[in-house]
């Protein structure tokens, strides 16, 4: 369930290298090229899910508990104060990868993320 056009296909599957900082059978979370802050990542199914529309359930719910996982570990290693989830789906929501992918933005007190 692989896409030969899309990015995220790629690089959840290993084919281009991203700096990941998790992987198992079925995620990769890996640094956001243009970062709104200092670890930001976007986790991501190694099947093509193009959004939520369509992510099944066991991806969905896997989705979640990774993210608690993962941003729990954000906390204790880069000492940050608070955590965005931000997920979108479709043009109209400024989705621009159209992967199903959670990003995950360590959040500083006084940051200046323009989120
Ligand atoms: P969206 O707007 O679709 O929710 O977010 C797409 C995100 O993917 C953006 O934050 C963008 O910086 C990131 N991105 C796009 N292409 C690449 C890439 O090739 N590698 C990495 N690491 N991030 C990417
Ligand atoms: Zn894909």
């Amino acid at each position: 369930m692989r896409h030969d056009d899309c990015i995220f296909c790629k690089i959840a599957n290993g084919e281009i290298p991203s700096a990941t900082i998790y992987e198992d059978d079925d995620f990769r979370a890996f640094l956001d090229l243009n970062p709104a802050t200092r670890g930001h990542a976007l986790l991501v199914p190694k099947d093509h899910f193009a959004n939520l529309f369509e992510l099944d359930e066991e991806h969905a719910q896997k989705a979640i508990l990774l993210a608690k996982k993962l941003g729990t570990r954000m906390k204790k290693e880069l000492g940050c104060d608070g955590l965005n989830l931000i997920q979108n789906n479709g043009e109209a929501a400024g989705q621009t990868v159209f992967h199903f992918h959670m990003h995950l933005i360590p959040r500083y007190r006084d940051d200046e993320a323009g989120i």
